[in-house]
């Protein structure tokens, strides 16, 4: 991938603040009309008592999320404290990865030394891990191409009485979230379908995971016309791109599969400008894929999981596909095309088709599927589809234990007839717009047939149009930290 102008590399330590050390930032969690934790009543005392004082005139509060920044009053300690409000519920997972990234997030505005993240006592050791990913996440913001990096990335954050373990995990889950949304957030001109191919192969080089790429005359020989179809009005030809980590033995694998599209202008079928403004995150499924695969690779799981990304750049030119164009996909199965603009579908076709014959266990797909699911689920859930339960409660466990929102849509019979052709085994729209995010999941479950299958539409909550205190706004990243837990567990 072309370079951006800043890179995210953060100094993460366990060691703790030695007398030579000086601390800029310390960060300490405050529950919500609770007394002083430990860590706070020693500097309180150090202060003669200023921490208690803002307690009681009600100028220092617990509630979630509320940070306050306090400079130390004493000649020696850190030179600034970040409370930061833990509310008064249970401190889930969630809670330790979004307060961590908030507190951090806070924290780039100007240049720092040595911060001091002290949220050992208060998240349970086993979320320790995403107290670094979340601090690790906050540092990476959508701003790729100003001139001075707007996030101005602390030279240090330490997290002293986490183990060396859950700090190294940690990194990797940070690490892997924000490869995924820096997929995202490249422009359509640096990220389409060969640079990102590319920078699969680059990310894998040196590691067990091995990576391959169909081209555009590979993709042909394979057979994958509905990839070539969606492809065909750019000048940057399809790839297709399969990761395979290959390390438990000899269980069939679970094959992870995400749409690429890295530019959608709707094709013929034309968005108008301001629906295409964001399309550069038409891929983000495919980037979430590489995201969990580069989880699985750097933990060294002893699972086999394959991840393929089918990408396309959707094009307007004179070699376009068109509206009533019938494409036979690899499967053998004909589609008719009646909206260009549902592309997505048409690619995941093929690449669903390639992922059923790697005799998987499981598959699960990604894609920012259809403006439907946003319609009915809002910005930040996911919708899931299925066609085997015992799968999606698996994976509804693990999104419930990560905190990511996950929804179930229903997948009745009734629906199949609505993605009958006329003169096709199957139409690439529904008939009209209702329902229009489970019609697509009943084109896609044609190319599943009985595998045990879910269907991830992640078009709302992949990118965000506005930030929150915890990340910035554009690529999200959204379940990277489920599926982690799920082939996990
Ligand atoms: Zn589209």
């Amino acid at each position: 991938m072309p370079e951006s102008n800043f890179d995210v590399s953060v100094n993460l330590t366990v060691e703790p603040t030695d007398q030579a050390t000086s601390v800029d930032v310390l960060i300490v969690g405050l529950r919500h009309q609770d007394s002083l934790s430990p860590s706070l009543g020693e500097l309180d005392q150090l202060g003669g008592g200023w921490l208690t004082r803002l307690l009681e005139s009600g100028q220092l509060r617990g509630k979630r999320g509320e940070l306050t920044m306090l400079g130390v009053p004493t000649d020696s300690g850190p030179q600034m404290l970040l409370v930061v409000g833990l509310g008064e519920s249970e401190l889930s997972r969630l809670d330790a990865f979004e307060l961590s990234a908030a507190a951090i997030r806070s924290l780039l505005d100007r240049p720092r030394g040595r911060v001091e993240v002290r949220f050992a006592d208060t998240f349970a050791s086993e979320h320790h891990d995403v107290v670094v990913a979340g601090a690790l996440t906050a540092c990476e913001g959508q701003a790729l191409y100003r001139s001075e990096p707007s996030l101005k990335l602390p030279a240090e954050i330490a997290f002293p009485g986490v183990s060396q373990k859950q700090l190294d995990r940690g990194r990797v889950i940070g690490e892997s979230i924000n490869h995924a949304r820096r997929m995202v957030n490249e422009p359509p001109a640096v990220l389409y379908p060969a640079s990102f191919a590319q920078s699969v192969l680059d990310l894998f080089a040196d590691t067990e995971t091995s990576v391959e790429v169909w081209d555009e005359n590979r993709l042909a020989e394979e057979g994958c016309r509905a990839i070539l179809a969606v492809g065909a009005g750019s000048s940057r030809p399809p790839r297709l791109v399969m990761m395979s980590h290959l390390c438990g033995g000899d269980e069939p694998p679970i094959v992870l599969v995400g749409k690429g599209v890295t530019f959608d202008s709707g094709g013929l079928s034309l968005k108008p400008s301001d629906a295409m403004i964001d399309m550069k995150c038409d891929m983000a499924g495919a980037a979430t894929v590489v995201g969990v695969m580069n989880a699985i690779s750097c933990l060294g799981l002893k699972r086999n999981v394959i991840g393929l990304c089918g990408l396309a750049e959707n094009m307007v030119s004179g070699t376009s596909y068109k509206l009533g164009d019938v494409i036979k996909t690899r499967s053998g199965k004909t589609i008719e095309i009646l909206n260009t603009d549902a592309e997505g579908r048409v690619v995941l076709a093929d690449t669903l088709d390639v992922a059923k014959g790697l005799q998987p266990q499981a598959i699960v797909d990604l894609a920012t599927l259809t403006g439907a699911c946003m319609v009915a689920l809002g910005r930040d859930v996911v919708g899931a589809m299925t066609n085997d339960s015992n799968l999606l409660e698996q994976i509804e466990s693990a999104a419930t234990c990560e905190g990511e929102l996950l929804w179930e849509l229903p997948m009745f019979r009734h629906y199949d007839d609505q993605v009958k052709s006329k003169v096709a085994d199957i139409k690439n729209i529904g008939d009209g717009r209702w329902g229009g995010a489970i019609t697509a999941a009943k084109f896609l479950e044609n190319f599943v047939d009985e595998l045990p299958w879910v269907h991830l539409d992640i078009a709302g909550p992949a990118f965000a149009d506005q930030p929150k205190p915890y990340r910035d706004a554009g690529a999200t990243g959204v379940m990277v930290r489920t599926l982690l837990r799920w082939i996990e567990s």
